[in-house]
């Protein structure tokens, strides 16, 4: 971690759990145990949820984000969320990308560059997720794997459009919800390897300023090992960030 260049951020996808009320219990509760930390947080409830969890976390140093969106502002797109309603209702971050999205709904490297385009149309910081498979990591691809994914999701924009906003979260997807975490050596390898990346498809301006979150079991028992690392700039945290509790340890990871 850089903190003068990148400061941490912490980012919790609740996924597809928590009711109205639910969340908006946790939000309340986690802006009350992260009052006055010097970090970056991110919740994305769940798209039911947002507006109310809006209410709760204005002017508070919690900001809100998308799991997901659509690529069109507006139109006949059944079933689907506009970047447009998202910053209307106060989200300052969208998740795109995320291996769930990849594996049940279709989302393709394609598609993907479209959303990140959408996002940044609408001043939503996208955290754009790539990661290999179990399958992919014992074929020797990781590295492949992750420089199309990244090379295809950023193609088209300039370190210009990128720089200070992209975010990334390197998610091996065999890490997902598996209770593995990925070892320090592996984030530290894939990190140097998506910050050089940045670098020899972009800039140093880019490379030096880009957040690379990791996520994957991420858990305040191992949440302190994987921020000491020195290209980790946060964690985009799943099943820990469900109880506020369990993630604000994890948002004060260095004490
Ligand atoms: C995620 O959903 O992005 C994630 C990393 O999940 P978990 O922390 O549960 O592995």
């Amino acid at each position: 971690m850089n903190p003068t260049l990148r400061k941490p951020l912490i980012a919790g996808n609740w996924k597809m759990y928590k009711t109205v009320a639910e969340a908006v219990q946790t939000a309340k509760d986690l802006v009350q145990c992260t009052a006055g930390v010097d970090v970056d947080i991110m919740i994305a409830p769940p798209f039911t949820a947002l507006a109310p969890v809006a209410e709760v976390v204005r002017g508070t140093s919690v900001a809100l984000g998308g799991q997901n969106l659509f690529s069109k502002n507006d139109g006949a797109y059944t079933g689907e969320i506009s970047p447009v309603m998202l910053a209307d209702i106060g989200c300052r971050y969208v998740i795109i990308g995320h291996s769930e999205r990849r594996q049940f709904f279709g989302d393709t490297d394609a598609s993907v560059n479209a959303k990140i385009r959408a996002a940044l149309n609408h001043r939503l910081i996208p955290v754009f997720c790539v990661g290999e498979t179990d399958a992919q990591r014992e074929a020797g691809e990781t590295f492949s794997v992750l420089d199309k994914q990244v090379s295809k999701g950023l193609e088209g924009f300039s370190s210009e459009m990128l720089s200070n906003v992209i975010v990334i979260a390197y998610e091996p997807v065999w890490a997902i919800g598996t209770g593995k975490t990925a070892t320090s050596d592996q984030i530290q390898e894939v990190h140097t390897f998506l910050r050089s990346l940045a670098e020899k498809r972009f800039d140093n301006l880019l490379a030096k300023t880009v957040k690379i979150l990791y996520g994957g079991s991420v858990k305040p028992e191992n949440v302190s090992e994987i921020m000491k690392l020195p290209d980790v700039d946060g964690a985009l945290v799943g099943g820990a960030s469900l109880s506020a509790e369990v993630f604000s340890k994890i948002i004060r990871f260095h004490h």
